[in-house]
């Protein structure tokens, strides 16, 4: 991000920043701020500032990976101000500064592993991205103790479902997405 961060955030995500005048209701109406090194709210101060160091310091923070787009903060903000829509610009761009924070790997690869199992497909087939998961994070053996359970209540499904056009979903990505 440069110094004109409010314009780059509206002009790709159609989301003004600048409504914002710090009320706070989104950042008590997170259930994750007090998980997050930066609430909803600071994030948005901060981005406001227009100030290279703090832009470096949300990039690299752990808060946008912990966002689950779970709109709370929408419902709250008197200004309506869309803060998930915000939070995937600043993940992206994380990505692309290649600024992730180490505390945020894990979240990463869940990332990766849901659109490696869409790119592959064009659905989400649990498996391939748990099987994406695991390969990218080493954690091979946990929870495999529940595959037997979930392949007999039907949760996992051995055979992913496709769609038939599955050139439609290759020039998506192609469009759309950042290189790993
Ligand atoms: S969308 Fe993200 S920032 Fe907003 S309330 Fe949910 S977790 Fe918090
Ligand atoms: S609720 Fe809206 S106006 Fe209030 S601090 Fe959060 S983003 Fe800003």
């Amino acid at each position: 991000m440069n110094h004109t961060t409010a314009k780059n955030i509206k002009e790709t995500t159609g989301v003004d920043i600048d409504k914002c005048y710090q009320c706070g209701k989104c950042s008590a109406g997170c259930i994750l701020a007090d998980d997050m090194d930066y609430p909803p709210s600071v994030i948005i101060h901060m981005l406001q500032t227009d100030d290279q160091t703090n832009n470096k310091k949300i990039l690299s923070s752990e808060s946008i990976w912990l966002c689950q787009n779970c709109e709370n903060c929408i419902g709250r903000c008197p200004m309506e101000i869309d803060i998930p829509k915000v939070m995937d610009y600043l993940r992206t761009e994380s990505v692309k500064k290649k600024c992730v924070s180490h505390k945020a790997k894990n979240q990463l690869s869940f990332y990766r592993s849901f659109l490696d199992s869409v790119r592959m497909s064009g659905r989400l087939s649990e498996l391939v991205m748990t099987i994406c998961y695991k390969l990218r994070t080493f954690n091979l053996l946990q929870d495999v103790k529940l595959v037997p359970s979930m392949l007999a209540k039907g949760k996992l499904k051995l055979i992913p479902e496709s769609i038939k056009n599955k050139k439609s979903i290759k020039s998506i990505f192609k469009k759309t997405t950042t290189s790993k």
